[in-house]
């Protein structure tokens, strides 16, 4: 058994005591701590992982308990039954609000979750048939056949039977397919969209999914304690829950059980302590957690659990060699014409046209080069192909289809594999976890598959083909260190190995060479040569001349947005116009051989 696995049975024996032998009050506590366990769970995925703060959480925990306080006390239905409603209400609104507010940038969207938790908060105090500001009294307890919990103790069993479940469920999907994609968005929305990823729809998933944890918290709260009222679902209690995600670390599912745990026992114990100790009563403690909350984030910024998990030894993945091959990437259908063809491609920036009329093809089996000097417009040209950015004019064709106007996830998922200019690698995340992010638009497996864990077989898969494309690309003895740990020379190959994983018919790479070392462009120049042996096109932009004369079959030149020349290395090296745009050589003097 490994020490993870030794702790996790550890947890739930200690667990399984506290309603068989602890004292009533610290089964009050770990009520609550189960409770406050799920929401935070809901964050680690949303906020620490999938990087969207939410100040909100709680007025889903409100939505939650409301909903079955209402239906059980005004209508006696059965509180099984107002679960499905609870889940079913909560899961319409977060849509609604997902879709509205997850489309802010930066500080806007931690600004609209504090105006609809404060929203949703004044609607529970203000709705008379919600009871106002007094609440709902009188809500029945949980019955289960013969079982009633109306003790503390016997709830305990079922909170956290609900909460590890949630555990669970949570920890399977960090571990997936939409789970690698949801990290991946930490890394930026452009860098998983550029694998295949639908960013805008993962992230509405992540914010269902973290809004029904709460739900199912808020429902089991408004049972336990037989009555509601709208304070613990204000957004003082929506900051508590960010924090307790936050103490506790957003990487690990034990980071929303640790923070929970702390959070809650800290402050019972401040309660306690600091009114004798200053001898007057008021709310210290939440004094004493801002200055907490300091100290964290300048020594400890990703959670203690983070902190603490260091100090293991590191997770290796198993790996199965005779896993079956993941089924291989969409291919275009036409593959006799020119697999990319850019006609007359038009970026505009107001006044300044980056890319002015730009006209050329990459054919099958090619390594074609990009090349011209900084601010030629190559970087556009990149983004104009991969869909970042839109066509003012003109069209691009993969594989006799035009990809003008479509978003840079369709794109991906036709087969344009790519690496980035600066590295995006997600440093904290293993070299086999980054490449198997490449593989995304292979796969299958949903939220709903990766969470119950039916996906095992396409996550061995998955992790086999990763590490089929790392030995490929000679990083084998790196498979399992940090990304974020290798030399800058190395991850730019991750970064090829994540693009090659996801099997594609072109591969786009900006400035491969960039940063690089003699010997490690050396190496990659041999790497790109080895894959085109395999049969791979490439179109890679450089800057080095040397680099891309022996490697290229064939090169095009670009200055100020235009194609300036095109054709095979070696005379391109001798045509005078680029030569003039490169050295700014004029007639009289001798052509030089260019080396830059
Ligand atoms: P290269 O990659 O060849 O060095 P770029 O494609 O990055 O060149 O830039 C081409 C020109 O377009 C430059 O003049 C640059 O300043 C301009 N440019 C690039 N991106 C933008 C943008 N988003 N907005 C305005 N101007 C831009
Ligand atoms: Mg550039």
């Amino acid at each position: 058994m490994t020490i993870r696995r030794i702790g996790v049975v550890a947890f739930v024996v200690v667990l399984a005591l506290v309603p068989l032998a602890a004292p009533a009050f610290w089964v009050t506590l770990a009520n609550y701590i189960g409770l406050y366990t799920m929401v935070a769970l809901g964050l680690v995925l949303l906020t620490g992982v999938a990087g969207q703060t939410s100040f909100g959480q709680a007025a889903f925990v409100g939505v939650g308990a409301y909903t079955t306080a209402f239906l059980t006390t005004h209508f006696g239905v059965s509180p099984w039954l107002t679960l499905p409603a609870a889940i079913v209400l909560t899961f319409a609104v977060a849509l609604a609000l997902g879709f509205i507010t997850l489309r802010m940038q930066g500080h806007y969207l931690p600004l609209a979750t504090i105006a609809w938790g404060i929203s949703l908060f004044f609607l529970f105090g203000n709705l008379e048939s919600l009871g106002g500001h007094t609440g709902v009294t009188g809500i029945p307890a949980l019955t289960l056949a013969s079982i009633e919990f109306k003790e503390e103790r016997h709830f305990c069993v079922l909170i956290w039977i609900v909460t590890l479940a949630s555990l669970w469920t949570t920890h399977n999907l960090l571990d997936s397919r939409p789970g690698r994609a949801l990290r991946a968005m930490k890394g930026g929305v452009d860098m998983a969209e550029a694998f295949g990823v639908n960013a805008a729809r993962l992230k509405i998933v992540a914010f269902v999914y973290a809004a029904l944890l709460a739900c199912v918290s808020g429902w089991l709260y408004a049972h336990l304690q037989r009555f509601v009222n709208p304070s613990p679902f204000g957004i003082n209690q929506g900051i508590e829950y960010l924090f307790m995600a936050v103490v506790g670390g957003a990487g690990s599912v034990w980071g929303a059980v640790v923070g929970a745990t702390l959070i809650t026992v800290l402050k019972q114990m401040l309660q306690d302590v600091l009114p004798t100790l200053l001898g007057r009563s008021g709310n210290f403690e939440i004094v004493v957690f801002g200055v907490l909350m300091i100290v964290l984030l300048q020594f400890a910024r990703n959670g203690v659990v983070d902190w603490a998990l260091r100090l293991l030894p590191r997770r290796r993945p198993r790996l199965d060699d005779d896993a079956a091959p993941l089924a291989p990437g969409e291919k275009p259908h036409d593959v006799a014409g020119p697999l990319l063809d850019v006609r007359n491609a038009r970026k505009a920036f107001g006044g300044l046209v980056a890319v002015d009329d730009l006209t050329f093809r990459v054919m099958p089996g090619e390594i074609v080069g990009l090349i011209g000097p900084n601010g030629a417009g190559k970087s556009t040209t990149f983004a104009l192909i991969s869909g970042e950015l839109p066509l003012t004019s003109g069209d691009i064709a993969f594989g006799g289809q035009s990809i003008a106007g479509k978003t840079p996830f369709a794109i991906a998922r036709l087969g344009i594999g790519r690496t980035f200019q600066h590295v995006r690698l997600l440093p904290a995340m293993s070299v086999q976890d980054n490449v198997a992010l490449g593989a995304y638009r292979r796969g299958r497996a949903g939220v709903v598959r990766a969470a119950l864990r039916l996906d095992s077989a396409e996550e061995r898969r998955t992790q086999a083909v990763a590490m089929r494309e790392i030995v490929r690309v000679g990083l084998a003895e790196h498979a399992h260190d940090e990304a974020g740990s290798l030399p800058l020379g190395k991850q730019r190959i991750v970064e090829i190995a994540r693009a090659l994983a996801s099997d594609p018919s072109l591969l786009l790479l900006d400035e491969p060479a960039a940063g690089l070392r003699y010997m490690e462009k050396q190496a990659l120049a041999e790497l790109l040569r080895a894959l085109k042996r395999d049969g791979v096109t490439i179109l890679l932009v450089e800057h080095d001349m040397d680099f891309v004369m022996g490697l290229t079959d064939r090169l095009v030149v670009m200055d100020f947005g235009q194609k300036l020349a095109e054709g095979e290395p070696a005379a391109i090296q001798r045509d005078r116009r680029v030569l003039e745009a490169y050295l700014g050589v004029d007639e009289a003097a001798p052509a030089p051989a260019i080396a830059i």
